[in-house]
């Protein structure tokens, strides 16, 4: 049973962890320290004091600019706030109110974190990437004590961290073969990786197909809207995106493919 006070609860915490993860998003991958100096505007450089750094709130109120040299405040902020908070709350609704919901929430707010980098400088770092397929593989390690913490055995972990790095890879050389350019990064590989390291090779296959399809529908999207083929769309938030929906869902999601097969 999940106690009513953990729906509140659950959303207050991804407000403070979206706001934690604005600045892992906009310091890391410039080289800046997460705990140095203090919240500061990165236009006007003046700090910013406990009002102005209420998640959402400070955002709405203040118009999306910053109070004191009313520079504009990327829409980013309250996006990625938003979007913890709401992962929370989902997570709970399909975790439910148990030990794995920690491992969940980490998982949901790594993956988040990772797409608004890669949205930003194509990049997806390995200091998240790396430690990810890391903890994954000793997470699902813990079911031979508890079935508590773990989403899948610990071979099926290896497994998907093994093919998911190696089939991506595999598909990015042959890409490169056919067409004479690169077509992905090796920071979508790791991630590949990380999501099979986290929720088994199975999980990860359809991981892979929902990014493909959800990617593939994007872009036909932007052609469509007449923006052209020299649109550069990075692949890491499609991966996201894919690894949260087999989070999230995994049972609906494999009945729903498997029908599609034997149909
Ligand atoms: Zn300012």
């Amino acid at each position: 049973m999940t106690p009513p006070l953990a729906w509140p609860l659950l959303a207050l915490l991804g407000l403070l962890i979206g706001s934690f993860l604005n600045v892992v998003v906009h310091r890391l991958p410039r080289g800046e320290s997460i705990a140095f100096p203090g919240s500061h505007c990165p236009h006007c450089g003046h700090s910013l004091g406990a009002l102005d750094n209420i998640p959402l709130l400070s955002w709405i109120i203040l118009g999306g600019r910053c109070r004191y040299c009313r520079a504009g405040i990327s829409w980013r902020y309250p996006l990625v706030e938003g979007s913890a908070a709401f992962l929370a709350v989902l997570a709970l609704a399909n975790v439910g109110w148990q030990w794995r919901l920690l491992p969940a929430l980490l998982f949901l707010w790594a993956l988040l974190s990772l797409t608004f980098i890669d949205l930003e400088t194509f990049l997806l770092p390995d200091w998240i990437t790396k430690p990810g397929m890391v903890l994954g593989l000793l997470l699902n390690a813990t079911s031979w004590w508890t079935p508590a913490f773990a989403f899948c055995t610990p071979l099926d972990a290896l497994l998907g961290l093994v093919l998911g790095y190696g089939l991506l890879r595999g598909f990015a050389e042959l890409y490169r073969w056919l067409k004479g350019q690169e077509g992905m990064g090796h920071g979508d590989f790791k991630l590949l990786g990380m999501i099979g390291a986290w929720l088994g090779w199975q999980d990860m296959l359809l991981a892979i197909f929902l990014a493909a399809l959800s990617g593939g529908l994007i872009a036909t999207l932007i052609l469509l809207a007449g923006k052209g083929r020299n649109t550069e769309i990075p692949f890491g938030p499609y991966l996201a995106l894919g690894g949260a929906l087999m989070l999230l869902w995994p049972r609906p999601i494999t009945t729903f493919f498997f029908h599609l097969g034997v149909a």
